[in-house]
């Protein structure tokens, strides 16, 4: 896959969701499909996706990028979703954001059958969203292979904190 295609179909909005955010758009991905298959397939073929036994999306875009590694290796997917969206016994746990703060439940009985998991977000601004996800985890005592994201943020130090290896496509 071309880096420089993936830099290129990134769109930058300043001042969005609020003001001195730069808000990096993933949609151009999505609408070019010999892009985001390529990109698919490239996160595919990382040991860590080979040696995973399930990965954990995280609410929303997460969703569209693990999901469709998780049909390229036939591995098990799982939600990490915004608060009141899962139904059942959850683990839940409160995080701050770039632009505010919000809490993410897993199902409890989803992650039970593993114990090595890959986490899959768009971006990692701060860490704090990734952060939240790695601390449900470890109150399970499981095993965290990578954090791989689309885009990474460098210069707000996001994976610094978190403790595991961040695989990112993309740096700004
Ligand atoms: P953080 O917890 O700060 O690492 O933020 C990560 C989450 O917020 C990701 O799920 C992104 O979707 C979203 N996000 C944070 N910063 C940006 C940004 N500059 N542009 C687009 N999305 C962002």
């Amino acid at each position: 896959m071309s880096s420089e295609r993936l830099r290129n179909s990134i769109k930058d909005y300043p001042d969005f969701p609020k003001e001195n955010i730069i808000f990096k758009d993933i949609s151009p991905i999505l609408a070019d499909p010999e892009l985001f298959s390529d990109l698919i397939k490239k996160i595919s073929t990382y040991p860590f996706a080979n040696d995973t036994e399930a990965f954990i999306a995280i609410d929303a875009r997460g969703f569209i990028f693990g999901s469709a590694i998780a049909i390229c290796l036939k591995k098990p997917l799982i939600l990490a979703r915004k608060q009141n969206k899962l139904p059942g016994k959850l683990i839940e746990k409160s995080y701050g954001l770039e632009y505010g703060t919000d809490k993410l439940s897993i199902q409890e009985a989803a992650i039970m059958p593993f114990n090595k998991f890959v986490i899959v977000d768009d971006i990692l601004a701060t860490g704090g969203t990734a952060k939240c996800v790695i601390d449900m985890l470890k109150i399970k005592k499981k095993e965290i292979l990578a954090l791989s994201v689309v885009i990474e943020l460098t210069e707000l130090g996001g994976s610094r904190n978190l403790g595991v290896p961040v695989y990112s496509e993309l740096k700004y």
